[in-house]
């Protein structure tokens, strides 16, 4: 794994060297929701993830994704037939436009709505299941965008998210910065975790969120070939912060801080925003807000 990241940093390093425009990011700052701002330092927002580096059972992507054949023999499974009938069954009212809102597809569908978004999972059982508690309670659907090592050390947890009925998005293998890889690093980071899934619970995910918000134009192509919808967030709960660990009122407050009709809210699965979460909907719902079913969100930006 360090031979091939060194050989990779080497190989963006002169990439980088041979074309020298490399696209920049726009990333959602999480204090202004209605003027997104052009990113080029990558890591902005989103740097709570510590304990994947010393992860020791982390593999490589191309080792986790190995077996088309276990792909192609899930593919009949019942689960796998129910979860698509339960997509085509959801109609496309709503859409995400380019700075990460989800938007109603015309004026009779309700404006005041707001995406769930759960990342950087799956990690532990009593945290999914009081986030699924609280959810299934507001009767809220959610994104939960997962890494592919952490899948590949909780399938389990895949199966559990998706059975009590949430959608899976996905995170990318590890909870590295795609921009910093070699195009077909990142491709093994996108494509080996819809590998994974597909092997674990029989569907693929159809959202994507890089680690840090962090991509440019070769990583959404690769996104927009694998058929995912490529989104960061438009409003950041900040619970990955210092300041907020152990403060669900802060996470609360953060959200309600920034909150503006279709914003994508950006949470993790941490103690205190599972503590945060009931309250949060509750005063979410007071100020007239819905949540949007991702299902229903077209699959392209527009
Ligand atoms: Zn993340």
């Amino acid at each position: 794994m360090f031979r091939l990241t060194a050989t990779c940093l080497i190989a963006t390093c002169l990439l980088l060297t041979a074309c020298g425009n490399e696209t920049e990011t726009v990333v959602q700052n999480p204090k202004d929701t209605s003027s997104p701002t052009v990113d080029t330092t990558a890591n902005s927002n989103e740097t709570e993830d510590t304990d994947q580096v010393n992860n020791p059972d982390k593999s490589k992507p191309s080792e986790a994704s190995s077996s088309q054949t276990a792909r192609e023999e899930n593919s009949d499974t019942m689960q796998n037939a129910d979860a698509e009938s339960t997509q085509a069954e959801i109609p496309k009212m709503y859409h995400m436009n380019e700075n990460y809102f989800i938007k109603p597809n015309d004026d009779s569908l309700e404006k005041k709505v707001v995406l769930l978004t759960f990342d950087d999972g799956p990690k532990e059982e009593d945290m999914i299941n009081q986030l699924i508690d609280t959810l299934d309670k507001h009767d809220a659907k959610a994104i939960f965008f997962v890494n592919g090592y952490r899948v590949q050390n909780n399938p389990d947890l895949l199966k559990l998210i998706h059975e009590r009925g949430q959608i899976i998005g996905n995170h990318a293998w590890d909870h590295e910065d795609l921009k910093k890889m070699s195009n077909a690093d990142a491709v093994r980071q996108v494509e080996s975790v819809q590998d994974i899934v597909k092997e674990t619970i029989g569907i693929t995910p159809q959202f994507f969120r890089p680690p840090f918000g962090s991509g440019n134009d070769a990583l959404k192509a690769v996104v927009d070939k694998n058929d995912m919808l490529y989104m960061t967030w438009s409003n950041g709960s900040l619970d990955w912060d210092k300041s907020v660990k152990d403060r669900p009122d802060k996470v609360i407050q953060n959200v309600l801080d920034q909150l503006n009709p279709g914003s994508n809210i950006l949470m993790h699965e941490l103690p205190w925003t599972v503590e945060a979460l009931d309250e949060l909907l509750i005063k979410l719902k007071e100020k007239g807000y819905s949540f949007v079913d991702p299902r229903s969100i077209e699959l392209k930006v527009r």
